[in-house]
């Protein structure tokens, strides 16, 4: 019988603001514990929530990345429940009216690409985070849970997507896609392993042409391994029980990577549990068009976008655009070298093989590279007009590469210039063909095929450097006189 897999991510998205979402305490990651608290992230009572309004820009941004609905109001609510990380009791977080909704994105999938459908972008506070380890130095027992309430109140969006994803890989796509936009738009770094980007996976199976099936949602996953191996041990549990007569009960899981299966945290019978109410203290959220409109001019060119213009402008292969335009820094690096040295198809293939393999080499962003692009545009434009070879570009760059400079000024002091120069070349030319008499006769007797000999014979007395067509061109003047 064949099963069909149906998946829903909740992603949540860390907003990078400089400060948290209702109060001015920092959002810094890695502070000691505890060090970026105040009365309201602390949850004191009577102390009032002031929103940011960084928080709501960046929102819209991701809102328009993903082409939702804004709405220009919306409302906060209490999410009510009891964790010894969430000192008030409750998230503050938005549930009737999200500040967006109904948007997608396009992933690729085997059978091309597919559009998957966002159902509502809304805000949320995150909450502080349990140590169950006391850190080095602490005297704390060994054995005691401590919390860090730093992270409590950090800006959150969660982005809630439609049941439309079909397999792990789909679900791996998206959330790729959805960190790619992210980062893109400076909304979130998308740092995984510090918890910037989290994703919880709602997963159900049923029998081709039934309706939905029973759900369980694997919560916090932090990883895209994670993602793949949650997903699909959690299919092959539901296909077994299915298929065993017994029934899925709607619950919690939590993946362990350890073992690669996932376990029930809780059964959340009803979808509801929370008891969400109108948060009294914060007004509903009222955005004007005018500001909308700012944000969107504010937007960089999306990945996509630039795809496609890579591929018409300057017929690239859609695999090297999706290469180049996979972030924001390598895209903008790109264009930058294609437009300064004139030659975007050669630019295209320096950044995609030499570029990235320096930046993987040496572990740093495209950012931290001493070698800029208007330096990479002129090594290009001087390949272009044939004023050094393949070889010493090869070299050349290497240098560059390292410690930055200019390629014209290195080939300059080295002198590693092609020589197009045709009277140095017949200088050249001559002294060859003096050196070589026996093979001149021979060659003028018809053994053509010493042609090559003489070239050799050239580029050893011009150190490679002559220019190969003038040199072919002046050395057959001479032998055919
Ligand atoms: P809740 O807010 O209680 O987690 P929602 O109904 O808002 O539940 O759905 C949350 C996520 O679960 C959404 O991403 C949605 O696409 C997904 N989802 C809902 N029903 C199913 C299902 N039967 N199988 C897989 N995913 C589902
Ligand atoms: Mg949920
Ligand atoms: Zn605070």
């Amino acid at each position: 019988m064949p099963w069909e897999t149906v998946i829903g991510l909740e992603v949540h998205a860390r907003l990078q603001t400089r400060s948290k979402m209702f109060c001015g305490c920092s959002t810094t990651f890695g502070a000691p514990p505890n060090s970026h608290v105040c009365p309201v992230c602390l949850g004191y009572p009577g102390a009032l929530p002031v929103l940011n309004r960084q928080v709501v820009a960046l929102a819209l941004r991701m809102a328009l990345a993903t082409e939702c609905v804004i709405h220009l109001e919306s409302l906060f609510a209490r999410k009510n429940y009891f964790y010894p990380d969430l000192p008030k009791g409750y998230q503050i977080s938005q549930f009737e009216k999200p500040i967006a909704t109904g948007g997608g994105i396009s992933i690729p999938n085997a059978a091309g690409v597919k559009s998957v459908t966002i159902r509502r972008i809304h805000l949320e506070e995150d909450a502080g985070k349990l140590l169950h380890q006391p850190p080095e130095g602490s005297e704390a027992p060994h054995d005691a849970t401590l919390i860090d309430l730093n992270r409590s109140g950090v800006p959150l969006i969660e982005i809630v997507s439609e049941p439309d994803l079909e397999s792990a890989e789909e679900a791996v796509s998206y959330l790729t896609r959805l960190r790619q936009l992210l980062m893109y738009t400076d909304v979130c770094d998308g740092n995984m392993e510090e918890g910037s980007l989290r994703c919880d996976a709602n997963i159900s199976v049923r029998r081709r042409g039934e309706t939905l099936g029973t759900r369980s949602e694997v919560k916090n996953l932090n990883s895209f391994r994670f993602l793949g191996r949650a997903i699909e041990f959690e299919v092959q549990r539901q296909i077994a029980l299915l298929e065993n007569g017994e029934r899925i009960v709607q619950e919690t899981r939590l993946f362990d990577p350890a073992i690669g299966e996932t376990r029930a945290m809780r059964s959340k019978e009803e979808a509801h549990d929370y008891r969400y109410f109108p948060e009294p203290d914060l007004l509903p959220l009222r955005i004007t068009s005018d500001l909308v409109e700012q944000v969107r001019s504010t937007l960089p060119l999306l990945p996509q976008e630039r795809v496609a213009r890579y591929e018409r402008e300057y017929s690239i292969s859609r695999s090297d655009a999706e290469v180049l335009a996979s972030s924001r820094r390598l895209a903008d690096y790109f264009e930058e070298t294609a437009s300064s040295s004139g030659h975007p198809r050669t630019a295209a293939n320096w950044v995609r093989n030499e570029i990235l393999r320096v930046a993987n080499e040496r572990k740093i962003g495209i950012e931290e590279l001493e070698l800029r692009p208007p330096m990479l545009a002129e090594l290009i434009r001087m390949i272009e007009e044939g004023e050094i070879s393949g070889k010493v570009a090869k070299e050349v760059f290497d240098e560059i590469s390292r410690s930055g400079g200019s390629p014209r000024s290195i080939v300059e002091t080295r002198g590693l210039g092609q020589i197009s120069d045709p009277s140095i070349i017949r200088a050249a030319a001559e002294r060859v063909i003096a050196a070589n008499g026996e093979q001149v006769a021979q060659y003028r007797a018809g053994k053509t095929t010493l042609f090559g000999f003489f070239v050799g014979q050239l580029m050893k007395e011009t150190r490679g450097k002559a220019k190969a067509e003038v040199a072919n061109q002046l050395l057959r003047e001479l032998l055919d006189r």
